[in-house]
């Protein structure tokens, strides 16, 4: 039997930072994975895949389509769809060796196979032939990450009817891809498959896409993406699936009820939603339980047992792989008496889209809903210089402020390369700047970001550019 200051029961961003962190702090840990790589959803069948799939169909619709023609650039490109999937294999392998590199460095254990809790301190891990090992520990994270959620009525086989895994590695284009929910997931791997050729319909309950994302944001996106190609049905629902010999035969009805549609496609992605994985996990040997949407509380990222902590998807907070990184950190200094806090306020969320939606803080909605006062500063990425020349001007920059102190509570972009510019504000919020700190702020030009700048400048109504 084989004891540690730590075992952690899964290798995902939660587990890999909490192992590493715990290595770095001299504590002796074990991190126990069932996949055959560690890196968890988001290394493996996550966001690396799909931002690979991303960034390859979008050079692939440059040159294919009129932008590489309108640069002056005449190419005919071919699609080798076995190749992008096996360049996208090669990154995600490099990057799963990548954490068994750290994991050798700062001395933390892989433990290959499923762990589940045996009682206090006790961990049991089934390795890939049967074969059982005992571990004892002082502190267990539990780190296991979620799953898809399954929607009754549309079985998921991964030959016709797909999860985010199956989606990310078809063998063919699809001819018709119904995507059923507008969330994240499903407006990336839509946009991929739609730039490699397939006609994409996305069906969503709600009447906004991305929802949860500022509500003018989201509607923004969702035009750009109408105008791309992709066909939305908001408001309806997919209450039945039936595979045939070549597809599926969706039947589609209002979400308020009425008359049912039936929709022929090839293939069908199923992307509403992820919830949290505990199965197996032995959470009765110490006296845990989920709640009714299956998650394991937490505060402060303990649980309701002694020694025992959960971090990630699996408790509750936004199923992002930054957030459970985040957490594991926090949770691994908390457990050597250091002080240490997420704040959950200041997580950045994007969609990989073209145009990207990346967004930090408050929405309007949310503002409105707690009754603050704020000041809008908005900036259209056509009257941005650089967005102009490279002819990305789709979005906005939007920044709220509160009325009296002008501190920034919110800002939602819309436009070319957000995700890395978001970062700008992640950390001016951190340190409670105000709008007028951003405008007073130099950024380069000609850059994207001076569309923020002029943003923050135009919630006081002097920007210099519009
Ligand atoms: C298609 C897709 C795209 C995404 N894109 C993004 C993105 O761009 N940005 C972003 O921030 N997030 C993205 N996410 C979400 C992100 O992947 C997750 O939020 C993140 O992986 C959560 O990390 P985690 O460590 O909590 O769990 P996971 O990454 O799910 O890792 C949990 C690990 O635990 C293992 N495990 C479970 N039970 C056991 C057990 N009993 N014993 C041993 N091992 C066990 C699992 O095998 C798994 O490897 C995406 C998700 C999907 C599906």
């Amino acid at each position: 039997m084989s004891s540690y200051d730590v075992v952690i029961i899964g290798g995902g961003p939660g587990g890999y930072n909490a192992a590493i962190r715990a290595g770095q702090l001299g504590l002796s840990v074990a991190c126990v994975e069932g996949r055959e790589t560690l890196g968890g959803t988001c290394l493996n069948v996550g966001c690396i895949p799909s931002k690979a799939l991303l960034h390859a169909s979008e050079l692939y619709e440059s040159a294919a389509g009129e932008e590489f023609a309108k640069l002056g650039i005449e190419v005919t490109p071919t699609l080798n769809l076995a190749q992008m999937m096996k360049q996208k294999g090669d990154s995600v392998a490099a990057l799963t060796k990548g954490i068994e590199f750290l994991f050798r460095k700062y001395k933390a254990e892989w433990i290959r196979g499923w762990g589940r809790i045996a009682g206090p301190g006790k961990v049991i891990v089934t390795d890939a032939q049967g074969v059982e090992t005992e571990l004892q520990a002082r502190d267990i994270i539990i780190a296991t990450g979620s799953e898809p959620t399954p929607l009754p009525g549309v079985e998921i086989d991964n030959k016709r009817i797909l999860d985010s895994t199956g989606a990310l590695s078809l063998a063919e284009v699809p001819r018709h891809l119904v995507v059923i929910g507008a969330g994240v997931i499903g407006l990336e791997l839509g946009s991929v498959w739609r730039r490699l050729g397939a006609k994409v319909t996305v069906v969503e309950y709600l009447d906004h896409v991305a929802h949860g994302t500022d509500l003018e944001a989201g509607k923004t996106l969702q035009r750009s993406l109408s105008r791309q190609g992709i066909t939305f049905k908001l408001s309806s629902k997919v209450t039945t699936a039936t595979t045939t010999d070549h597809g599926v035969n969706l039947s589609v009805e209002p979400a308020a009820g009425g008359e049912a549609e039936l929709i022929e496609a090839d293939y069908v992605l199923v992307s509403i939603g992820r919830r949290p994985f505990t199965k197996g996990l032995g959470l009765e040997t110490v006296g845990l339980e989920v709640d009714k949407r299956g998650m394991l509380e937490n505060k402060g990222h303990r649980t309701a047992a002694e020694h025992v902590w959960v971090i990630g998807d699996v408790t509750s907070g936004p199923m992002l792989a930054h957030k459970a990184e985040d957490e594991a950190t926090v949770c691994l200094e908390r457990i050597v008496g250091k002080a240490g806090e997420v704040n959950y306020n200041l997580i950045p969320n994007v969609i990989y889209t073209r145009p990207e939606l990346a967004s930090v803080g408050k929405t309007e909605e949310q503002l409105k809903a707690d009754g603050r006062a704020y000041k809008i500063g908005k900036f259209p990425f056509s009257a941005n210089s650089r967005s102009k020349v490279n002819h990305e001007t789709d979005g906005f920059a939007k920044v709220l402020a509160d009325e009296r102190t002008d501190e920034i509570l919110g800002v939602h972009l819309v436009g070319p390369s957000v995700s890395e510019m978001i970062a700008e504000f992640c950390v001016a919020m951190e340190f409670a700047a105000s709008s007028e700190d951003i405008g007073l702020i130099s950024h380069a030009h000609p850059t994207r970001s001076e569309a923020l700048r002029q943003a923050a400048m135009s919630v006081i109504g002097l920007p210099t550019q519009s």
